[in-house]
């Protein structure tokens, strides 16, 4: 099969003939029909993520067509359209059995933990407990976001950040997890102030529903609060840095609540928070890491009805000789409004 290949990490990957995956006892392999390009690919690439090993395959915002099937799985047959988590649970563990997959003590992740989805074919894990059956009429482009960015913002916005109609929500960044959260956090009624740095982002974000915008200069804490008349009731660092992480607690009301959602690695894995605020106010903060699959039906009956539409949320389809550019672009930013989606 063709799949992308990461050799070393910060060289350029190569688009190359490689052996087609084996398929596992408990799991499936796919035919691969969408895949999302994500920064924490990107992350992948350079060397942030010690859960890969070289070389590597990455990609894990995916929907396919079920094409093998191993001798343990109950639930799926060849020829199901799916998706998953970018968390693929064990569906044993402690966590799991408390209903808390994202978190899975022995999770496999596609694109990170195992050989990942920019390829023509991929192997997952834990069929039973991970896959989650497109709906009826879903194009894969839209559901290849499901898994990571979508999903995750969907659960930030509605489990930890508890948002109701006439809240008000910031979301530090407008990339495509940001971009989610605006259109989670507009259809439950709440206003939106969306900050992020790029013009192209902020018209995104407005079209999305967001209320204002602010461009992320001077003290974006102090202009939330001004415009929300004394803070946000729910705060997310869509980003994931030192400053937008800060920036994202500073922006909220008394007994607010602040959700990191973009990865914070590196430089920025202990970002200096205002703790002294959050004692003051009583801040609650919340991670959030995925969504289980099995939370899926809720978000997929809303998608369902109308009420929320990731398909809004893609900025481009490209096809998989492009994915090397496209990983390298975020290099330099972005590769533009909304996601980016690979069609192998
Ligand atoms: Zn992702
Ligand atoms: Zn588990």
């Amino acid at each position: 099969m063709r799949a992308v290949v990461i050799d070393q990490f910060g060289v350029p990957p190569t688009l190359r003939e490689v052996p087609s995956p084996a398929c596992p006892a408990d799991g499936v392999v796919l035919r691969v029909t969408a895949t999302g390009v994500c920064r924490s690919d990107w992350h992948g690439w350079q060397g942030h993520d010690d859960d890969i090993t070289l070389p590597h395959v990455p990609g894990h915002e995916l929907a396919g067509v079920v094409v093998e099937v191993g001798p343990g799985v109950r639930s799926w047959v060849v020829g199901d359209e799916v998706t998953v988590p970018f968390v693929c649970a064990c569906g044993t563990c402690p966590a799991c059995l408390a209903g808390e997959h994202q978190v899975c003590e022995r999770q496999r992740q596609p694109g990170f933990t195992d050989d990942g989805s920019f390829a023509e074919l991929v192997a997952l894990h834990h069929a039973d407990v991970n896959l989650v059956r497109l709906p009826a009429g879903m194009s894969p482009v839209t559901a290849a976001g499901l898994g990571c960015r979508f999903a995750t913002a969907y659960r930030a916005v509605t489990v930890h950040g508890r948002v109701s109609a006439g809240d008000w929500v910031a979301v530090h960044g407008c990339g495509g997890v940001g971009l989610s959260a605006i259109m989670v956090a507009a259809a439950a009624g709440a206003r939106v102030v969306a900050i992020d740095v790029s013009s192209a982002a902020r018209s995104a974000a407005l079209e999305m529903g967001a209320t204002a915008v602010l461009d992320g200069s001077g003290d974006v804490g102090a202009q939330v609060h001004a415009l929300t008349d004394g803070g946000a009731a729910v705060s997310i660092d869509a980003l994931g840095s030192r400053e937008t992480a800060a920036a994202s607690v500073l922006s909220l009301r008394r007994r607010g609540r602040h959700v990191q959602v973009g990865l914070l690695l590196c430089d920025d894995a202990a970002p200096p928070l205002p703790m002294g605020r959050v004692i003051g106010w009583e801040l609650e903060i919340y991670g959030s890491h995925g969504m289980a699959a099995h939370e899926y039906p809720a978000m997929l009956a809303r998608i369902a009805s109308g009420e929320l539409d990731p398909s809004r949320l893609v900025g481009r389809t490209i096809p998989l000789d492009d994915a090397p550019a496209a990983l390298a672009a975020l290099s330099a930013g972005s590769n533009g409004p909304g996601m980016t989606v690979i069609v192998p």
